[in-house]
């Protein structure tokens, strides 16, 4: 292990360099607070030791994007449109050093890394670079006698963005790319436990980007996260996160009323009926259900499928599931990796262990946390569960899919609509109108028709009901970042 505050060098020489300095006011910086140690999920040992920001660091970052933001936000969307640019060729050339990165801090299979979502934040930058340039406006016109109305989108100012562990730089992407192009000046914050492609970034910035229009502070949400959420200097808070974070954050909000977007958990269901193409539905459930080790909000996780599908569904579901991968020697064989934790292991293995102990569900495969260094657990496919138990209403956030059996169409959506989640969901089969009649009738703020999880840099990814508000990505996500205003002009 390391020790970012005597050397910032990489661990051995197989591992990726590592750079631990936080960003503010355009200068790279140590941290002054507190010792946090940074884990490879993979293994159990510990990567490197960085020190969190101080308040005082805090204080500065806001201030600074607040200076930056005079000038930033004065900026034509030509002139922003260059710099995101500049942004995603930099990630894209150092694409494999990232993957490196993110594979050593989340235990992710590095191909799926390079792969997925590299390019993924890649994409995310030139998105919002184009989107800029052409953002739809109303026509102006006279509403009163004499008098021209028009509408502006500005800047919100600073925004605090705060990001989760489970794909740490395509969050970062997600947040910073909309908010930078909107006009407004951020301060990031990584989760404490996979900062590492995030600090990397950070060295990058301070050669593009004038000074304070990004700064970036690594720390943990109770001291460096809150200390933000509460700062006079902060317009808007943006969360990738936990509903309970979510709801610390709209207690910080009411404060100062800053506006806040927030992203929080999910429980995609996937009703697949009795129509349904069975390989593509096997194919789409194994895949989407453990990718990233079913860390992913959208994750393919429940399944309610119709009484004609079911017994075929899990047979070869079983038989699919069980031939996953994770921790193979050979990186390219693996499907899944760790979790980010040994405390999220274990909360995904006590998910399991209360699922087992009801007399109607039964544990088809998986269901054990393997005897390896590592943070892993069996990916694990439970038949037979109830509506109303926990296992289908709680967020496992973990490598599990549990299947419940139902009559028809119309109890598979009152169903799934008997959730306090409300980000993403699909329907499997094959009559469109079947499909169509659900997707219309679902209650989240996506649902795929005959596929799941793929999320166009140009679609809106977000919430209802307590998966929260606000969108990520598209142009919807730019208008989030954005004030409306009105200019009426006399001209009598
Ligand atoms: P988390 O809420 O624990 O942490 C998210 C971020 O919030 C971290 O940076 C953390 O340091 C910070 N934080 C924690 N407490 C804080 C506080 N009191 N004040 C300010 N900041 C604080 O979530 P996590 O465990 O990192 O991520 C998993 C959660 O994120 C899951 O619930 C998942 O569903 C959700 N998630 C949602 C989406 C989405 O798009 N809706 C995407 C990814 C993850």
């Amino acid at each position: 292990m390391t020790d970012a505050s005597s050397s910032p060098k990489s661990t051995s020489s197989t591992a990726p360099h590592l750079t631990t300095q936080m960003l503010i006011n355009g200068e790279l910086q140590a941290g002054e607070g507190h010792l946090e140690t940074v884990i490879n999920p993979a293994n159990a040992e510990h990567i490197v030791r960085i020190a969190e920001a101080s308040n005082k660091q805090i204080d500065d970052s806001v201030k600074a994007a607040e200076m930056a933001a005079k000038l930033w936000s004065k900026t034509t969307p030509a002139e922003r449109a260059g710099y995101l640019l500049r942004l995603a060729d930099t990630i894209a050339k150092n694409a494999g050093y990232l993957a490196d990165l993110e594979a050593l801090n989340c235990g992710k299979p590095r191909h799926l890394v390079e792969r997925d979502e590299i390019s993924a934040a890649v994409d995310v930058f030139r998105y919002f670079a184009g989107a800029v340039r052409c953002r739809p406006s109303t026509a102006a016109g006279e509403y009163f006698p004499g008098n021209t109305s028009m509408t502006r989108m500005d800047p919100v100012g600073v925004v605090a963005a705060i990001a989760p562990w489970n794909y740490p730089l395509m969050m970062l992407a997600w947040k910073l790319a909309p908010a930078l192009a909107a006009g407004n000046t951020v301060v990031f914050k990584p989760s404490e436990q996979a900062p590492l492609t995030t600090l990397a970034f950070a060295q990058w910035v301070s050669d593009i980007l004038p000074p304070g229009v990004v700064n970036i502070v690594f720390g943990r949400g109770e001291s460096v996260g809150n200390g933000l959420i509460k700062h006079p200097g902060i317009r808007m808070v943006s969360l990738t996160g936990d509903i309970s974070t979510g709801q610390k954050v709209l207690q910080a909000a009411y404060r100062t009323v800053k506006r806040t977007h927030l992203e929080l958990g999910g429980k995609a269901p996937v009703i697949v009926l009795d129509d349904a193409d069975l390989a593509k539905v096997v194919q789409g459930v194994t895949e989407y259900g453990y990718y990233n080790a079913g860390q992913d909000c959208t994750a393919a996780c429940h399944v309610y499928a119709e009484k004609g599908i079911y017994e075929r569904l899990m047979a070869e579901l079983q038989a699919s599931v069980s031939r996953l991968t994770f921790n193979d020697p050979d990186d390219a064989k693996n499907d899944l990796g760790p979790l980010i934790t040994e405390r999220q292991r274990n909360s995904v293995a006590s998910f399991v262990e209360r699922a087992d102990e009801l007399p109607h569900a039964e544990i088809v495969t998986g269901g054990a946390i393997p005897d390896v260094a590592g943070y892993f657990y069996q990916p694990t496919l439970i038949a037979g569960v109830k509506v109303s138990d926990e296992i289908v209403q709680r967020e496992v956030f973990g490598p599990v899919v549990s299947v419940t059996c139902c009559d028809n169409e119309e109890q598979a959506l009152a169903w799934a609509n008997q959730s306090e989640y409300g980000l993403a969901s699909s329907v499997w089969s094959g009559n469109i109108k079947r499909a169509m009649r659900l997707a219309s009738q679902l209650e989240y703020g996506c649902t795929w028709i005959n596929n799941h999880f793929l999320l166009p840099s140009e679609m809106p990814h977000g919430g209802l009901k307590r998966s929260g508000y606000g969108n990520d990505l598209s142009m919807s996500s730019l208008e989030n970042y954005s004030v409306l205003r009105h200019i009426m002009i006399s001209h009598d």
